[in-house]
């Protein structure tokens, strides 16, 4: 489909290309120099003492939850409403994923309270997710976390440059789990980073990422090493010279483009204020620090749902729903009810979410064509019909 406004579009420039073009002019494209530099710059700009490149987002996470010693036997709580990969790595690891709501219809970041209330002497740790980039109470989740013992794991896929009381989203808790898959605010086409002030956990991971190995190929190309011991079982989850250079020259362009996307977050926020039918979650206070990784809005009825997001694609504007929520899927089906209770929040928003296009390089054409669709559908006054026949497709105007 060639959509007039895609849901998300990544941007390239010749920084991007040299780099790619300097890697393979070196020779060594496995992990090496540039994925050590890639590691230093992405701690400095976040000021947490370790960062570790890997391949995914959720390699980043099984490998948090494995240096925390998270395993068979124990309880995370993860909140619903998010991508499934922030649950699976629990059980990549032999843990339960024990879920928890969200703090209310403004408020789509995991709920303290809900956590506490699902807290048991089983549970060892809690994965918080930055929803859209908006940051987490991290304050209230660390008090939480010392008062039961829990470690923290911040899932930031979301939340790049982000901030919770100006420090960096991923610094708040015991680790920080980014992903650089081609739709987050930046990309390494595919890729991730675990950033950490724990030595310990970082050394692990570093281990565990590449065989269990106690040195790396390149130590041994620059001939530090001869051998190497095997120190646990380790995975394939090495970062490459091509994305971490790619990553490199994206994280550059970062601030700036969360910049950007917070002009365009405020701008569609401002002309949907007043808008009946929807309304548009999270404080406008919290912008400033948000990753606006995403724009979600909050249909009035569930039933508008379909028709709606049909009306955009008409209009070639690509929508999308983040997300389904996960103890929804069938993977998930034979969860205990202790395991699932309590989430009314989540699956409300769930049903009624739709995500609008927002990234950087958006024009202001494209923006004002989003804002106009939206209040479009609302203004057509037959909405009442949509109760009885969701499928009903409304004529869009000429030169749209
Ligand atoms: C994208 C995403 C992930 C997974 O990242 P990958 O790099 O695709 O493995 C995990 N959690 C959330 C919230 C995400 O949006």
């Amino acid at each position: 489909m060639d959509w007039k406004v895609p849901l998300a579009e990544t941007s390239f420039s010749t920084a991007e290309f040299q780099a790619v073009r300097r890697v393979l002019n070196s020779g060594w494209v496995s992990m090496g120099p540039e994925t050590a530099s890639f590691e230093k710059e992405f701690a400095t700009y976040l000021n947490v003492a370790h960062a570790v490149a890997v391949s995914s987002g959720t390699a980043a996470l099984h490998l948090a939850l494995l240096a925390f010693g998270i395993g068979p036997g124990d309880d995370v709580i993860v909140p619903s409403l998010t991508f499934v990969a922030t649950a699976n790595a629990v059980r990549y690891v032999g843990a339960r994923p024990v879920f928890a709501d969200i703090s209310g219809h403004d408020d789509w970041n995991v709920s303290p309270e809900s956590i506490a209330k699902k807290v048991t002497p089983m549970t060892k740790a809690v994965i918080v997710v930055h929803y859209a980039g908006f940051p987490c109470c991290m304050d209230e989740l660390e008090r939480l976390a010392r008062r039961h013992d829990l470690t923290i794991i911040e899932d930031v896929a979301h939340a790049p440059g982000a901030t919770f009381n100006g420090r960096a989203l991923g610094t708040w808790g015991d680790a920080g789990c980014f992903s650089f898959f081609s739709n987050k605010n930046m990309t390494s086409a595919e890729g991730g980073m675990v950033v950490t002030n724990n030595p310990a956990a970082a050394g692990k991971i570093a281990v565990l990422r590449s065989h269990g190995m106690t040195s790396l190929t390149w130590d041994r190309h620059r001939g530090h090493n001869f051998s190497y011991d095997v120190i646990g079982t380790g995975y394939n989850y090495r970062m490459d010279e091509l994305r971490a250079s790619i990553g490199r020259a994206q994280l550059r362009k970062l601030a700036a483009n969360n910049q950007k996307r917070r002009e365009l977050t405020r701008f569609m926020r401002e002309v949907f204020r007043s808008q009946g039918g929807m309304r548009v979650p999270f404080r406008d206070e919290l912008i400033e620090s948000s990753a606006c990784h995403i724009f979600p809005i909050l249909l009035d009825s569930s039933l508008l749902r379909e028709s709606f997001m049909h009306y955009l694609k008409t209009a070639g504007i690509q929508t999308s729903i983040h997300y389904p929520p996960v103890h929804r899927f069938s993977s998930y089906a034979n969860l205990s009810a202790e395991e699932t209770e309590g989430l009314s929040l989540t699956e409300d928003v769930a049903a009624r979410e739709v995500t609008l296009p927002l990234f950087p390089t958006m024009t202001s054409h494209q923006t004002e064509m989003v804002c106009d669709v939206v209040k479009e559908f609302f203004a057509r006054g037959d909405l009442s019909c949509l109760k009885y026949s969701t499928k009903k497709i409304v004529n869009i105007p000429a030169g749209l």
